[in-house]
């Protein structure tokens, strides 16, 4: 199948099932959406969704969080990941909003990214949600979907695979698109072992008609059953080890 077809039955499917998808982070205006998605990296939406209100509430505009000290940011945000940095950075994030951008969130992508805290696919992220820019931020749920599926070819980093995508899809598709791969790949393209059988892209998927295929199939089961023979090889030999053990104390 053409790369082409592939984006072409991508769109079609999400557009027709999921025409209103949106981010998991909950948020009321540029300045929390950035908050949430700077805490949200290596962190589950669902943890940040826990955290936020105490800290929208005590931090309600950029002044107020560019007044505070990191230690007490971090007394909000301390069950998320890397929480020392995090309020680091968000402190510094307030400081650079107040100082360069008169408490406006930009919308350029280089400039957000001056800000601690601030890669390019937080950048990417506000620039789409906030301000409807054609782009597309990739985070590892994006990365291994568009990989799997087959939307990008030998795209080894995530700026390789945003180029990609960029290069493929319509300019307005683009935001949505970055929802749908997420969505899909938390919920379904699991990173362990993705939920295949209850899958509706399989038709096209790369990875499944890789991995479906007879010669992969019996290969999968060669190992399985190679495996499961070690494993009782290795059972059998300990219990004739801790025996002769016994043995010799008596
Ligand atoms: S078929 Fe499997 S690998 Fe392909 S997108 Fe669906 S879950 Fe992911």
């Amino acid at each position: 199948m053409l790369k082409q077809e592939r984006y072409r039955h991508f769109v079609d499917y999400f557009s027709k099932n999921q025409p209103n998808a949106v981010t998991e982070l909950h948020y009321g205006s540029p300045f929390q959406l950035l908050i949430a998605v700077i805490l949200s990296a290596q962190c589950t939406d669902k943890r940040i969704n826990q955290v936020t209100p105490a800290l929208f509430e005590r931090f309600p505009t950029p002044e107020s969080l560019a007044a505070a000290t990191s230690d007490e940011v971090f007394t909000y945000i301390r069950s998320v990941s890397y929480p020392n940095n995090k309020a680091k950075h968000l402190v510094g994030m307030a400081n650079m909003l107040v100082d360069v951008f008169k408490g406006e969130v930009p919308s350029d992508i280089d400039q957000l990214q001056k800000m601690p805290g601030v890669g390019r696919k937080t950048a990417n992220v506000i620039a789409s949600v906030v301000y409807d820019a054609p782009a597309i931020a990739v985070d590892t749920h994006v990365f291994r979907v568009a990989n799997r599926i087959g939307l990008t070819t030998n795209a080894r980093t995530p700026l390789a695979v945003e180029k990609q995508l960029v290069e493929y899809l319509l300019k307005e598709t683009l935001a949505i698109a970055h929802h749908w791969l997420i969505l899909h790949g938390r919920y379904i393209c699991i990173a362990r072992s993705p939920k295949c059988d209850i899958c509706p892209l399989t038709w096209f998927c790369k990875y499944y008609a890789r991995t479906h295929t007879e010669t992969y199939l019996l290969k999968a089961e060669a190992a399985k059953e190679k495996k499961s023979n070690a494993d009782k090889k290795k059972k059998a030999l300990d219990k004739i080890s801790k025996e002769l053990k016994k043995r010799s104390k008596s």
